[in-house]
């Protein structure tokens, strides 16, 4: 993709953002974020049409999961570009729905009852304003002039692991050394662990087992791969080129040469870091939300601690507020699926198991990119009946 296509990209979405992104799903003064998006681009008509808009940056640990009755209405993980994965399966459940035989813009192909093929003409891109979390930004942080001499780790020293048994998937930002493993999703070090995977590793695995859910993978023929992925020049002087070395390291992960992995010398305002050399320190925002096209127009939602901004449960309190749940959790996208899918009545798990094919593809994946093992991140089953 030329240069001129990825700034028309990037303006297009940083001016939906400034127009009509939920001022309460942006930081406040003197706070950064991450801005993720999805993105159509149509190889022969060239048009753009941008699906989702996320920020995000935080993610819960493995305490705030243990709450009762969550029944897939928590968001485990809300980076940025995981809930611009989660609003992309949306935004297409929504599109099948009431779907004839085309839709405007011609994004899916009916064949069947419920059966849908991806039209070939739209290519699908991502935009994110930071390196993502995991590899990626510990390459860079390799490569960053810096002051401060990292940790050295020896291999035996457990401390770096999840699972002291598992040496192939290191907690948060440890052993920074260390770079081709699966990571959990960074932390500080005396906070209480999330296995919830870096956005680098989800990235990985989505690219290679599909942008569909196990709920959408049952409705379309097509394999969804990312064709474009753009990222922000990190613009490091005198320490070669560190794009490059980026690039490499995660075709090979992805195990996809066709990717266009492409870098941008425009910055999102609010990002958490600042790549123009303006050395300002941003807190982390708290605030965060997600946006997704739906007839034409952008549905809003802001969300608060893996639930919508407003319902987060009582401190201490076990359970959850009713109506919690995000368009985006697992509990809305079922009910999603099912109000439309009505032979499917089955749990959650059962359902989405129900694509052996997927789910062998995501063992196997797993198993390639971290040896030792797969250590899951809690799973709840639940109906929506
Ligand atoms: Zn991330």
């Amino acid at each position: 993709m030329d240069e001129r296509t990825i700034e028309k990209i990037f303006d297009k979405i940083i001016s939906l953002y400034e127009d009509k992104f939920d001022k309460k799903s942006k930081p406040r003064n003197g706070e950064g974020t991450v801005l993720a998006s999805i993105f159509l681009h149509h190889k022969i008509f060239l048009d753009i049409k941008i699906i989702c808009l996320a920020t995000g940056i935080k993610c819960l640990n493995v305490n705030e999961m243990k709450r009762e009755n969550k029944n897939g209405k928590l968001l485990h993980d809300s980076h940025a570009e995981v809930l611009c994965f989660r609003a992309f399966n949306r935004f297409l459940l929504e599109l099948m729905k009431n779907h004839e035989y085309v839709d405007e813009d011609d994004v899916l192909i009916k064949v069947d009852v419920n059966k849908f093929e991806w039209n070939e003409a739209w290519e699908i891109g991502m935009y994110v304003s930071e390196l993502p979390c995991g590899d990626l930004a510990v390459i860079h942080e390799q490569h960053k002039k810096t002051t401060r001499e990292y940790q050295e780790w020896k291999d035996d020293e457990v401390k770096q692991y999840v699972d002291e048994n598992i040496k192939t998937i290191l907690r948060g930002k440890n052993n920074i050394k260390k770079t081709g493993v699966v990571r959990t999703k960074p932390g500080r070090f005396d906070s209480v662990a999330t296995l919830s995977k870096s956005c680098t590793d989800k990235i990985i695995l989505k690219q290679r087992i599909g942008l569909s859910s196990g709920l959408l993978n049952l409705l379309i023929n097509t394999k969804l791969q990312l064709k474009y992925l753009i990222l922000p020049n990190v613009r490091l002087h005198n320490k070669g080129n560190v794009d490059e070395i980026l690039v490499k390291s995660l075709k090979e992960r992805m195990e996809d040469t066709n990717i266009h992995i492409q870098f941008i010398d425009k910055y999102f305002e609010d990002n958490i870091n600042d790549y123009t050399g303006n050395i300002t320190h941003k807190r982390t925002s708290n605030e965060h939300g997600v946006m997704i096209l739906k007839d034409d127009e952008y549905v809003n939602e802001p969300l608060q601690d893996g639930v919508k901004l407003g319902y987060k449960a009582k401190k201490n309190s076990l359970t959850l507020r009713k109506n919690c749940e995000s368009l985006i959790s697992r509990f809305s996208m079922l009910q999603l699926y099912q109000s439309f899918n009505k032979i499917h009545e089955d749990s959650y798990i059962q359902t989405k198991t129900l694509d052996s094919k997927r789910e062998c593809l995501k063992g196997e994946v797993r198993n390639e990119m971290s040896s030792d093992g797969w250590i899951s991140n809690i799973e709840d089953d639940f109906c929506v009946i």
